[in-house]
């Protein structure tokens, strides 16, 4: 039974490849753009409000520390004025003697202990120091002109002197202030407290504060970091560079600008900087980034900036980044998952219903060729019983009509058989009448003699009439005879004849079954043997052949003898009833006739030849039994 192909039959390749090559080909990398996108996202907005937590964070140190810069600066504020109010130094400015200077100097020795600056001295309107606190030290100001520097040239107009600077005369740096003093509404001189200021770098040390103070000319005076001390915070232009170095404001550094990699204004005030790794230290550092917060100090020109490393910010949100890109994949991993997972089911479910509709398919089939089988097996059945019936009734009608082409010969024969009765009843009459009459005359030796022959006549016909009574009989045309038993019956039957003959016999048959009745075939071979037997009554060396052989299904028996043969004209009459050659009472010409008749009603056939060398041949062919191998006799 064939299953319908047509329900496993696949979607054309053009339809079922090209969708999930698409897939295939462009899914990973969406799938690797995504991971990288949602990434690259999550870390800009952890950076983002990273950065606005450590702005607000920030904003609240950078008041704090600006707050402590200024009131460290604003401490030593009022001491140059505070020089106003003593009178020696009025006095050594009126009067330059050495009594004056030396008390000034001890004065400002004491004060300059007292209030922890580096220095404390007096100018006089030209700029010349007439008395400083270190008037004991090697590198004392004492003497010298500062009429070049800014504050001097501030406070001696009046205006507060307020100046970082490098001192000339030791190379050290300091915040100078300074105050013109006045007597009478008139500047007399200027005072000047130098003060260091690295204590407050120490102190952002300490806290591990990143933070600086720039001045006006955006040069960094105080840094957490010394290397960044003395750089410039905005681009200097030659002009302002040559105006800087002439006024030994920096001593001779060479005021390098402070080059960020990166500078991003966040807001105002606020700015994220970048600067590359100190390859110094390690050269696989990573570039160091920055927030930078900015505020103006009070009172002076100067501003003070915060920077918050963004390292651990940055390293955060590249973690919180590859944590969105993981969650990400792991997202699209499931949902790939689940989703091959229900397209897997699903196929399944489809294979399972095609394959259940096939079985259905398969059942409604076999239900139908089921019933088709058993209605044609019905058919064949009633086929079978019509052939049967067909057979039986052809079996009879074979039956009759061999019983009808019996009769029918007889119907043929009957005008011979009455031509041939008619004759010895026409000559009975004759002979019985003239046997009468001889008796009446007395002449007993004549009526003897047509007694004699009225009886030989009576004997003749009794002959025929037996043979066609036998040939006539119903019945026994399907029987089985041996064919070797059936000789020996004939033999000896026609034996007294064989003995007078002295006949050379030759057997060469085999003992076969064959399909006729035995009496039957005993009758056919004893008129064959019997005509050769005939035939060779005048042969010095008679020799009879009984050659058998199978053939097609049938016996083939040949009777041959050496006798006279048969003439031309008596062939084209042999079959014929009542034909005979034989004189006399001798021959009956019925004898061939029958036996042909008795061979064609068993499917048989008796047939003739005539040898080259002489004699005549007589094939008897009878349907065998079993056409099986036969033992040679
Ligand atoms: P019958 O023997 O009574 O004559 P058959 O029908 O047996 O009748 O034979 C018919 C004729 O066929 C015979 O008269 C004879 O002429 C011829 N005939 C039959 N057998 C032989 C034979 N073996 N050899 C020669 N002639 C034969």
């Amino acid at each position: 039974m064939k299953c319908d192909p047509t329900l496993y039959r696949a979607a054309p390749p053009s339809l079922a490849v090209k969708p999930r090559l698409i897939r295939h080909l462009f899914l990973p990398p969406l799938v690797i753009a995504l991971m990288i996108g949602l990434g690259y996202l999550g870390f800009w907005v952890s950076e983002h409000y990273g950065i606005r937590s450590l702005s607000e964070n920030g904003q609240r140190q950078l008041e704090l520390h600006a707050r402590a810069v200024e009131s460290e600066i604003s401490k030593y504020t009022y001491l140059p004025s505070l020089l106003e109010l003593e009178s020696s130094v009025s006095k050594l400015l009126d009067d330059p003697s050495p009594e004056h200077r030396q008390t000034v100097n001890e004065y400002l020795e004491g004060l300059n202990r007292r209030s922890r600056s580096r220095a404390i001295y007096v100018m006089d309107t030209t700029g010349r120091v007439m008395a400083t606190s270190n008037w004991r030290d090697v590198d004392s100001y004492l003497g010298e002109d500062l009429s070049f520097r800014a504050y001097f040239q501030h406070a001696v107009r009046g205006q507060p002197g307020r100046f970082y600077g490098i001192g000339s005369t030791n190379g050290e740096p300091g915040y100078y202030l300074a105050h013109g003093l006045e007597e009478q509404g008139k500047i007399i001189g200027v005072a000047v407290v130098k003060v260091r200021l690295e204590a407050m770098e120490e102190r952002w040390q300490r806290a591990r504060l990143e933070a600086f103070v720039s001045d006006e000319n955006g040069i960094i005076i105080l840094s957490s970091d010394p290397a960044r001390r003395l750089k410039s915070v905005i681009a200097l232009s030659d002009e302002t560079k040559e105006k800087l170095a002439r006024s030994l404001q920096y001593y001779w550094f060479p005021l390098n600008e402070l080059q960020p990699l990166a500078r991003e204004k966040l807001a105002e005030g606020e700015e994220k900087l970048t600067f590359p790794a100190n390859s110094e230290v390690a050269s696989d550092q990573e570039d160091i980034s920055y927030l930078s917060q900015t505020r103006p100090l009070s009172d002076t020109p100067w501003n003070f900036t915060l920077l918050t490393p963004l390292q651990d910010l940055r390293r955060e949100a590249i973690n919180q980044g590859i944590l969105v890109a993981v969650a990400f994949a792991l997202v699209a991993f499931l949902l790939i998952a689940w989703n091959e997972r229900r397209k897997v089911i699903a196929t399944r479910l489809a294979a399972r219903e095609a394959l259940q509709e096939a079985n259905n398919q398969l059942e409604r089939r076999i239900t139908e060729r089921t019933s088709d089988l058993r209605a044609s097996n019905e058919r064949l059945k009633g086929q079978i019983r019509e052939r049967r019936q067909a057979e039986e009734t052809l079996r009879r009608a074979q039956d009759e009509l061999v019983q009808a082409g019996k009769l029918a010969a007889i119907g043929q024969m009957s005008t011979s058989i009455a031509h041939e009765l008619n004759q010895p009843l026409a000559a009975l009459r004759t002979l019985s009448g003239n046997t009468v009459r001889f008796l009446e005359r007395g002449q007993l030796d004549v009526a003897t003699t047509n007694l004699k022959t009225i009886n030989e006549l009576i004997d003749r016909m009794g002959r025929i009439t037996a043979s066609l009574r036998s040939f006539a009989r119903r019945g026994d045309d399907k029987g089985q005879a041996s064919l070797g038993k059936a000789v020996d019956a004939a033999l000896q039957l026609l034996g007294a004849r064989l003995e007078n003959a002295h006949l050379q016999l030759h057997r060469e048959f085999t003992d076969v079954q064959v399909q006729i009745d035995q009496t039957r075939l005993e009758q056919i071979l004893v008129n064959l043997i019997g005509n050769a037997l005939d035939a060779m009554q005048a042969q010095p060396l008679p020799q009879l052949w009984l050659e058998g052989e199978p053939h097609d299904g049938k016996y083939r028996l040949r009777v041959r003898d050496n006798g006279h043969g048969i003439d031309a004209e008596a062939r084209k009459h042999l079959f014929e009833p009542f034909f005979t050659t034989k004189p006399g009472e001798q021959g009956l010409g019925l004898g061939l006739t029958l036996s042909a008749s008795l061979a064609a009603a068993t499917g048989g056939h008796l047939g003739v030849e005539h040898p080259a060398n002489g004699g005549t041949s007589f094939v008897l062919s009878l349907p065998l039994v079993s056409p099986l191998h036969a033992e040679p006799i």
